[in-house]
């Protein structure tokens, strides 16, 4: 079964297609600027160079068009008819305490994914919009949604609800969601096989570190807590996000720097995190670079990231009473081995043996505690797009 998936944001697409069986990249791709100036689609055939088309693409529905176009194409295509898609996945951001596990797209779960706007205006307009144009064009192709949002849904009441009026919870369904579920489950799953043991036996930490970071703890195969929150914007430092803070300097900047919420919205979204501490900027690359030539607020941007992610790791530890695996996935956490290494640095009364040696790569499966180490710690690449295909298939099936 060949599967397409898809993941809309609000002016990009990414996609991949995967042969299921052996569970085989067949083709990647971008869309970028969709209804801006200069849209572009950058497509690649496993093994082969990119094939990348600049045309106007004025919506989501046109700009798959062209993806469709590209994966039938004849030289760098991998299908001759659109009938060989079997299945779509989407990558839907929030499904609010509706759904705790992906689903087949009908109309019931389109009105739901509506209904869960406001509590992700930014991320489930696209989702939704990528979802309807999909099913234009492919109108006879199930097509199944998996949500950020689902894998936390296993948390318990005194992990999800915030300590304000019990009423807003009622009201609004404020509360903690978490995100980056996907990503989460994938690697707790993959590094319980690379440890030869049952998910259902292990509390493991995983530590999605990206442009967006999140840590999850996950106990006997589900979520129990998570750092982000209500929003993407709780938890730790990231790239242009505050993270965690005393909510009270919300309202002394509105009063005191005359912003707007809106604008306050945007500084703790945009200009926060290791872009506004190092105020070089959010891309860790560019922040190590420049804690190696001496700036000292660079240097502070990441010691202030890898002291949250330690606390968060030290907590979860103690909400499970324990901890038998740390996972570090995503941007950072694949291919940062300093981060790694600061992170893990005086854990020792963890249980955690760091091999600095075994810590010395990039961006594959590794094993990065030593051997007699009591808490092992991994390196686990993400591939959401792949526990994407998996849903996909096991529920078309
Ligand atoms: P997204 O949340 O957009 O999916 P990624 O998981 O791709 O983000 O992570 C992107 C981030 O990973 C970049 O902003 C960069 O800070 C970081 N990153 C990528 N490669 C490295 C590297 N070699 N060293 C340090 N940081 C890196």
């Amino acid at each position: 079964m060949k599967i397409l998936v898809i993941n809309c944001g609000s002016s990009s697409l990414k996609y991949q297609f995967i042969d299921m069986d052996g569970e085989q990249l067949l083709a990647s791709g971008l869309v970028e600027r969709i209804g801006i100036e200069g849209s572009q689609i950058k497509h690649e055939k496993t093994g082969m160079d990119k094939y990348i088309v600049k045309e106007d693409m004025p919506d989501h529905k046109s700009a798959i068009g062209y993806v469709l176009d590209a994966l039938k194409h004849d030289t760098y295509g991998v299908i001759k008819d659109i009938k060989e898609i079997d299945a779509v996945g989407h990558r839907v951001v929030h499904a609010g305490e509706k759904y705790a596990s992906s689903v087949l797209i009908d109309k019931d779960v389109l009105q739901a994914l509506k209904d869960c706007i406001p509590l992700a205006p930014l991320h489930n307009p696209p989702n939704i919009i990528g979802i309807e144009s999909m099913q234009d064009l492919l109108p006879n192709v199930k097509m199944v949604a998996v949500f950020d949002t689902a894998f936390h849904q296993t948390m318990g009441a005194e992990e999800y609800i915030y300590a304000l009026d019990y009423s807003y919870y009622e009201k609004y369904k404020i509360r903690r969601y978490g995100f980056h579920g996907t990503s989460h489950r994938y690697v707790s799953k993959r590094v319980s096989e690379m440890m030869g043991k049952d998910m259902k036996n292990l509390k493991i930490i995983t530590c999605h570190l990206g442009n967006g970071s999140s840590i999850a703890a996950v106990q006997n195969g589900k979520s129990v807590a998570t750092s982000m929150g209500f929003t993407p914007l709780e938890g730790l430092a990231m790239g242009t996000r505050c993270g965690d803070l005393d909510p009270a300097i919300l309202t002394f900047l509105m009063e005191h720097e005359h912003v707007t919420a809106k604008e306050i919205d945007n500084i703790l979204n945009k200009k926060s995190g290791v872009l506004g501490i190092s105020g070089i900027s959010s891309d860790f690359r560019d922040i190590e670079e420049a804690a190696d030539q001496g700036n000292e607020r660079a240097k502070l941007a990441l010691d202030i990231f890898n002291n949250r992610v330690k606390k968060y790791i030290a907590a979860y530890a103690a909400i499970m009473g324990g901890v038998d695996v740390i996972v570090f996935t995503a941007g950072i956490g694949e291919n940062s081995a300093s981060n790694r290494a600061a992170i893990c640095q005086n854990m020792e009364f963890l249980g955690i043996e760091f091999d600095t040696e075994a810590n010395k790569v990039r961006g594959e499966e590794k094993r990065i505690s030593k051997e007699s180490s009591k808490v092992k710690v991994y390196i686990v690449p993400t591939n959401e797009e792949l526990m994407i295909a998996r849903d996909t298939l096991e529920i078309v099936k």
